[in-house]
């Protein structure tokens, strides 16, 4: 509690220092009045910085409006959020954050004392202008929600609300691609290309991805909204998108099914009730078109910004609002509906069809606002029950963790690679959990367990975030009818944390005993005291080694201390650890060299730093632990690598561009023009792209849909160009869908055993599975014989007459390999080959069926990606034979019979 205090404490500080005093006679301005143009007008977006301007103009003249500033972003704009609410709230915001924090974690709080704190309180609730800038009505429509509240006097409606509910009113959750994408539209208003796509990722690495990075939180800004989000613990928290499913104009909660394990049900229950209030509000203004579950809105996946909230006991969702293209208005008639919805048939959960017409930026507003205030007034009339909810929540939660399993989990300090055990638990302290440390060894259930290890006791708050991460994941199987296709989930259906970092974590099957307790301590300066952290988000990021050291939470989780057994100048280490690839990249920009050890079966390859004056500093700045020695191992010259980077903007290339820049390589981004200028060897030895379509790479947009200098692909002419790069000596490295690309355009003698199947057949969507790895080859070195590979709509291989060269990876002849996700027709990847190294010509194509940089989460599989950005011909003349690792499968008896009630 002494914590908590102190956190609140700290926090007002920076809130009322951050304030000038309003002046209580100014007249509040309007949004046209500094915009120069209404709110949701056709033709007009504004900028992050503009709506900014607005916001402080606001916050200058209202008493009803505090502005905090809470940190910068990727692209380092710094980044306001605003409070509003009645002015005696806003004077006594320490007593209701306390109010809500105390609510979120009620150890030692009892009923009666609760429901007086609910009494007293007052509902937070979290609306944001939303994460994924080309919808980009949400970014507009929180400027004139700001200034209907703070002008709502004559509203009983907006009276209540300012009376009842603290608003955390995020104007836009995506600063940069605010900017960015608004910047990108007014360069073409009035020309042909007024609606073209943006040729870049609308954040700087991972775009629309932003939305996936909900527990991870590699990125800045879900750091940053992680973090405010733990400062305050709204009750409910509502994130604006604005795809709908066509031709319904909002689709609105309850989600599709499946939907998360391990959350309180009554975070579902209101978030469908206040998805039925948003619905009716809509009626009762004549906006129709609104539409309930259904359409692929499920919640399975844990990492949507939204969805990783619901975990820590918050009613969290989204709305997708209809969209045409920025803010240029569209006429739809009804032969623009899909036909099944031309009959404008009232349903239960779509009642009022839209029948079309115009559809504008101020209509997509318009439906924003009444959402947004509909929710506002829900929380207000029922402010009570939303703070004694949440505390309800938390206490079933952790009463539930003390009736069964699992108790706990152990995370020993001893790992194949020590520091992603770090990554894990940071992630999880930064996200909230409490972690605590083992005083002295113990033995417990027959393990014995070192001073040292990490327990995190489940009775606590956010144990179901806990649960979810690490749980293995069993995708329902929700066909139809048992011969019907699967149901696809929304994005994966598997990511069991522990396998995906390739942790060791022991779950306590039995409660654990007072004694044991005792013996443990949390780790310095718990979750909610490191809130009070007033640094900007950036720093997060810039400790090299392990992220988040300026977590004061995070930072006292921490690796065993590096250390190098041995002796001589040059230092052994192994790529089973993450680091190993800093220490090279770091020795190669101090001027040293590096060599490879070849590995043998059951023993990967090695890697030697030499030539520094000391290795001292890699050693302890990365925690590795590392050999010395004499020899340098076969000494490569440092690759020059290129990441392949198209303007049909791909995710997966800004993530891995992401993963090689936290991993300190030195690459360089490969545009269309740049391999069609061809003579590629003169200028890289390793060439990388990232999982991407075969259209894409070749075709990119098509002409005449962005303006002339981003349209097209490599075409023809870049093939020749990759080609020629291959053969005389080069590498391409291809991930997954790229994979396919390069077997087919440089017909290389390879073929994807799964692509005619029938998705009723075989269906193997974001999962983790077993693959049994050649560890002697040098891409593998580091991984284990059975390593757990993220795979996502995966090729999977077999060789044709001609191949030479070699097999990385493959799946097991017996057994499923599934480990976590959906998996069906398991019996079509037996024994088949999962990655190749091919050679073409004098060089090599690398096909990793895979997705081993997935959102930057499978620390267990990154290593794949870092030998093969290494693997250049230097390298390859290394790889031992080992033609017994794989013989090509029988192919399967049954043939290619086909039912006649195909897929559809
Ligand atoms: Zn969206």
């Amino acid at each position: 509690m002494v914590k908590i205090l102190r956190a609140v404490v700290a926090a007002l500080a920076l809130v009322l220092a951050l304030q000038p005093a309003p002046v209580a006679s100014q007249t509040v301005p309007t949004p046209e009045s500094v915009l120069g143009s209404k709110v949701g007008a056709d033709f007009y977006l504004a900028t992050y910085d503009e709506s900014m301007e607005y916001f402080r103009r606001l916050a200058a003249a209202s008493d009803r409006v505090r502005l905090l500033e809470i940190g910068r972003t990727s692209g380092g704009l710094p980044w306001t959020i605003a409070l509003i609410s009645a002015a005696d709230n806003l004077a006594n915001l320490d007593r209701y954050r306390e109010i809500a924090l105390r609510l979120a974690h009620p150890e030692g709080l009892s009923e009666d004392e609760a429901r007086a704190l609910a009494e007293e309180g007052r509902a937070i609730v979290h609306i944001d202008g939303g994460l994924h800038a080309t919808e980009v009505a949400h970014a507009q429509h929180t400027i004139q929600l700001a200034y209907d509240l703070v002008t709502g006097d004559a509203d009983p409606e907006i009276r209540s609300i300012l009376d009842n509910v603290i608003l955390m009113l995020w104007p836009s959750i995506n600063p940069d691609g605010q900017n960015m994408v608004v910047d990108w539209y007014r360069s073409n208003l009035g020309t042909p290309f007024e609606v073209a796509p943006m040729p870049w990722l609308y954040q700087k690495y991972v775009g629309h991805d932003n939305n996936r990075d909900g527990y991870m939180i590699n990125m800045i800004e879900s750091r940053a909204v992680t973090r405010v989000l733990r400062q305050w613990e709204p009750q409910i928290l509502y994130n604006h998108h604005q795809t709908a499913p066509f031709p319904a104009r909002i689709w609105i909660p309850p989600f599709a099914e499946p939907i998360s394990e391990f959350v309180h049900p009554l975070m579902w229950r209101t978030v469908n009730l206040l998805g039925m209030s948003m619905a009716q509000a809509l009626e009762e203004r004549g906006q129709h078109g609104a539409v309930h579950m259904g359409h692929g809105f499920d919640n399975w996946y844990p990492g949507f910004m939204d969805h990783a909230n619901n975990f820590h006991n918050v009613a969290a969702f989204l709305t997708e609002t209809g969209l045409y293209r920025y803010a240029t208005p569209h006429f739809y008639t009804l032969d623009d509906f899909p036909e099944r919805s031309q009959e404008l048939r009232p349903q239960s959960l779509y009642s009022s069809p839209w029948t079309g017409g115009w559809w504008r930026l101020g209509d997509a507003v318009d439906y924003m606002l009444t959402a947004s205030v509909s929710v506002l007034d829900l929380a207000a009339k029922y402010k009570t029950d939303l703070l004694f909810n949440r505390y309800q929540a938390a206490r079933d939660v952790i009463e539930s963790f003390r009736e069964g399993p699992p108790y706990a989990f152990f995370v020993p300090q001893k790992q194949r690679d020590p520091v992603a055990a770090v990554e894990l638990l940071r992630r999880l302290a930064f996200n909230g959990v409490n972690v605590h440390q083992l005083d002295a060894a113990v033995a417990f259930e027959g393990q014995s367990y070192a001073a040292g290890t990490w327990v995190i006791l489940m009775d606590q708050a956010n144990a179901n975030f806990v649960r979810q991460l690490f749980a293995v994941q069993d995708y329902p199987d929700l066909r139809e009818f048992p011969e019907g296709p699967p149901d696809q989930p929304y994005d994966v259906a598997g990511w069991t944390l522990p396998y995906l970092m390739d942790i060791r974590v022991i779950e306590a099957a039995v409660p654990i005993p007072a004694a044991l307790r005792a013996s443990m301590s949390p780790v310095e300066g718990e979750a909610r005291a490191w809130n009070d952290g007033a640094e900007d988000a950036s720093v997060f990021d810039s400790v090299p080694g392990v992220g988040f050291d300026s977590n004061r939470t995070a930072a006292g989780i921490r690796p065993p201390a590096g250390r190098a057994v041995g002796s001589g100048s040059s230092l052994v280490v192994d790529p089973a650890q993450n680091n190993a690839f800093r220490a090279l990249n770091r020795a190669w920009e101090q001027g040293g060299r590096v060599g490879f050890e070849v590995g043998s079966a059951g023993s990967g390859g090695r890697y030697v730093i030499s030539g520094l004056a000391s290795s001292d500093a890699l050693v302890a700045d990365l925690a590795l632990q590392a050999r010395r020695t004499q020899g340098r191992g076969s000494v490569i010259k440092q690759p020059r690598v290129g990441l392949y980077r198209p303007w049909a903007a791909s995710m997966d290339e800004g993530w891995t561009r992401w993963v090689l820049e936290r991993y300190e390589f030195d690459f360089s981004s490969l545009y269309n023009a740049d391999v069609r200028a061809g003579d590629l060897l003169e200028r890289f030895d390793v060439i990388i792209i990232a999982d991407m379509g075969a259209a894409r790479i070749l075709e990119g947009y098509p002409k005449g849909s962005v303006p002339p200098r981003y349209a097209g692909g490599i075409g023809k002419e870049g093939v020749r160009a990759l080609d020629r790069f291959v053969r005389r000596g080069g590498t391409l490295v291809t991930l997954n869908s790229s994979a396919m690309f390069a077997v087919d355009e440089l017909h290389l003698p390879v073929e994807n055993v799964i692509a005619d199947k029938k998705r009723r057949d075989f269906f193997m969507s974001g999962s983790l599975v077993s693959m049994e790895v050649d560890t002697s080859h040098p891409v593998m070195s580091g991984m284990p014989e059975r390593s757990k590979i993220f795979v996502h709509q995966s090729p999977v291989f077999t060789v044709k007459d001609g191949f030479e060269g070699s097999v990385l990876a493959k799946y097991p002849a017996q057994g499923s390999p599934l480990l976590s996700g959906y998996l069906i027709g398991e019996e079509h990847l037996k024994g088949y080959a999962a990655a190749l190294d091919v050679q073409h010509g004098e060089g090599r194509v690398v096909l990793l069926g895979m997705r081993p940089q997935w959102r930057g989460q499978p620390f267990g599989n990154f290593r794949i990606l870092f030998n093969a950005a290494l693997y250049s011909r230097e390298m390859a003349a290394l790889t031992p034979a080992n033609d017994d690792f794989w013989t090509p499968p029988e192919p399967s008896k049954e043939g290619e019979k086909e039912a006649e009630d195909e897929d559809r």
